[in-house]
């Protein structure tokens, strides 16, 4: 028996809805469904995440062009999202396969129990043989609790649900070295093995996306990093040939556990022979190094920072170590933000108390247990201080440790 994965296909509006007219690309949804069935009925777990309600909302309403008012824009949404949902319901249930809706806000998921009902759910669809349809309830979100757009809203699905697979469909076939449409020097390329080492320029890049989408390739190299990260392996292919799927998948089977540099050699001659689509492939972090946690994810990616802590490096060490401590005031050279007790916030290095502030580095995030005034007067003080200076004392940390997390591979960026 092959493998099954879980895979998340992320569909952009551009591939569900003509720029031009708005109206839904219908050929190109029905063979996305016949696509995705068919895998579905391979074994694979698939969600899809899927934009456009805008998009529709704007042609049921008769707006030709994206208004400025967010009540407006959330208003489309409104209309555009039910009727979205009503057309993937409608072709995919000629083919007898159940659907389920999934809006969300970054809200619903400032909880970690809420965090991890989502999962819970999403796991139990996914059970049931239904493919869940997720969406940003853009409804109901603001810019505060926007996960902003559907390329990291795809990635934090991916990486909430632990897939094997996160499917990028867009406007061309692979990431290329410069915008193919305007640099005919653009080389595409195959395989990537560190996003974050990659030399590619996305200046000419859609960069805001096509006229009824916010993506570009900008927003999808940050999406395949942070799905990296959690051991995901992203994939960008021409989402106006959706069956290219099927193959991509059947070779990723043929070739578990084949070494990245036989894979490399392998796809380059089988794309050139034509015996498999091109298409880009992100390798993720061995499962070792990749972000195992669920607290750990939920706070690096779940939770949106309020704010930062400014630490000295003696601090980031002791905070890195295997049996690692908790953050205490004494560590804390400077404080920014406006932030409450329980919000998460970033954590920047210093190399030392007296370096500039403009030379912290970002090296992961916590949940803190005092808010940045408290913070603000306690900050390089001995704990056994905190109850005097503020006249109680919640705890002896600014952060428990189990609230702390760094991404893999956080000392890369101290070098
Ligand atoms: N959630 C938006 C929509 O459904 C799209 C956001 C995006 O494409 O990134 O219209």
């Amino acid at each position: 028996m092959p493998p099954c994965y879980t895979i998340v296909i992320k569909l952009g509006s551009s591939s569900l809805v003509d720029e031009v007219t708005r109206e839904p690309r219908l050929a190109n949804m029905s063979r996305l469904v016949e696509t995705m069935v068919q895998l579905r009925r391979q074994g694979h777990r698939i969600i899809v995440v899927s934009s456009g309600a805008i998009a529709v909302g704007m042609r049921a309403m008769g707006y030709t062009t994206r208004p400025s008012k967010l009540a407006t824009v959330q208003a489309l949404a409104s209309v555009g999202q039910g009727i979205l949902i009503g057309l993937w319901d409608n072709l995919f249930k000629q083919l007898s396969q159940p659907i389920s809706q999934i809006l969300l806000t970054r809200n619903d998921i400032v909880d970690f129990t809420q965090y991890r009902n989502a999962v819970n759910t999403i796991n139990e669809v996914l059970e049931m043989g239904v493919i869940p349809i997720v969406n940003e309830n853009d409804t109901l979100s603001v810019a505060e609790i926007k996960f902003g757009d559907n390329d990291t809203l795809s990635a934090i699905t991916a990486g909430m649900m632990h897939a094997d697979y996160l499917f990028l469909m867009t406007d061309v076939e692979a990431l290329y070295t410069a915008n193919p449409r305007s640099d005919p020097m653009a080389q595409p390329i195959l395989i990537v093995e560190k996003v974050e080492e990659l030399q590619v320029n996305t200046d000419t890049d859609a960069g805001a996306g096509s006229g009824v989408g916010t993506g570009g390739m900008t927003t999808k190299l940050i999406a395949a990093e942070l799905a990296s990260s959690a051991g995901v392996v992203t994939i960008v292919s021409l989402s106006s040939r959706p069956e290219y799927m099927l193959d991509i998948v059947a070779d990723i089977q043929d070739n578990e556990g084949t070494s990245v540099e036989e894979m490399k050699q392998k796809l380059a001659d089988k794309v050139k022979k034509g015996h498999i689509p091109l298409h880009t492939r992100f390798l993720s972090l061995p499962r070792d190094h990749a972000i195992k946690s669920d607290k750990k994810f939920w706070i690096l990616h779940g939770l949106k920072t309020k704010g930062s802590l400014i630490i000295d490096k003696g601090c980031f060490q002791a905070l890195s170590r295997k049996n690692r401590a908790g953050l205490l005031p004494a560590g804390i050279v400077h404080v920014t933000g406006v932030f409450h007790e329980s919000e998460c916030v970033s954590l920047m290095v210093v190399d030392s108390k007296t370096s500039p502030i403009e030379s912290a580095k970002l090296v992961g995030q916590c949940r803190v247990n005092y808010s940045s005034v408290e913070i603000s007067m306690i900050k390089g003080c001995q704990s056994h201080e905190i109850e005097h200076i503020l006249g109680f004392a919640d705890s002896e940390y600014i952060a428990h440790r189990d609230n702390i997390a760094f991404p893999p591979l956080v000392e890369e960026v101290l070098m």
